[in-house]
């Protein structure tokens, strides 16, 4: 069984309590579908947790905008200050670290396709929210399930061997034919209405999405006391 998270945005409080989670499970790896800073108070706590040994890396766009490999002004005015807060912080090893991660990751022993917006040009970080997205993405990846994020919304994206598409919320059975998009969520901003982390659990047969709660008083702490924007603060205990 492995997992999958995304968009942790710094929320060391979160991937604390998805850890925890995790460590209750039989997972054996892990694959970190981007965005892993930007926004919240420790990005280099949570980069060097995700960047052991065994963890399977792709690059977001808030990654590369505070590696210097995106353009700062793309972003939203609130999302621009986190991530020149984030690029001044981070130590500059971290900060290399960033800027080399791959776009996309293709493991053909799991079968999957990782890439943080879309396997259609994964470096024009568009958006993927419904079916009708999720059509043409599907003629852009090779195997059986591709993972995204970007949205900080979860979903499960199902095309069956005939071409009918379905949606799917928390989980579902994996059949044979059958192709896959799923959005693991995010661990820590998530944008759904639900306040808790989002990631995705997934074995031969099954995807689930999981939530947990976390600490998010004690986030929102660290951010003020970082001097981050108020609205970064507020919208997490919002979920949205
Ligand atoms: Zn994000």
């Amino acid at each position: 069984m492995y997992a999958v998270l995304s968009d942790v945005h710094s929320n060391l409080e979160a991937l604390k309590s998805v850890q925890h989670d995790i460590s209750k499970r039989e997972i054996t790896s892990i694959y970190v579908a981007g965005d892993t800073v930007g926004y919240g108070p420790e990005p280099d706590e949570c980069l060097e947790i995700l960047r052991q040994k065994g963890r399977k890396m792709i690059a977001g766009n808030h990654d590369f905008g505070a590696a210097g490999v995106e353009d700062p002004e793309k972003f939203n005015e609130y999302a621009k200050i986190a991530i020149q807060w984030t690029k001044e912080k981070m130590l500059r090893d971290n900060i290399k670290f960033l800027g080399l991660l791959p776009l996309k990751i293709v493991d053909n022993t799991e079968d999957i396709t990782l890439v943080h917006s879309t396997p259609f040009e994964p470096e024009a970080w568009h958006y993927l929210y419904d079916l009708p997205d999720a059509e043409i993405n599907f003629l852009n990846f090779s195997t059986r399930l591709c993972f995204v994020g970007h949205t900080h919304r979860p979903f499960i994206f199902e095309k069956t061997e005939q071409g009918n598409m379905i949606a799917h919320e928390k989980s579902v059975d994996i059949r044979s034919g059958n192709r896959y998009i799923i959005n693991a969520g995010s661990v820590g901003q998530p944008r759904d209405h639900d306040a808790r982390s989002s990631y995705a659990i997934v074995d031969e047969k099954h995807i689930e999405i999981v939530r947990v709660q976390y600490d998010i008083e004690t986030t929102q702490y660290k951010m003020a006391k970082a001097g981050l924007p108020i609205q970064l603060i507020n919208r997490l205990s919002l979920g949205m």
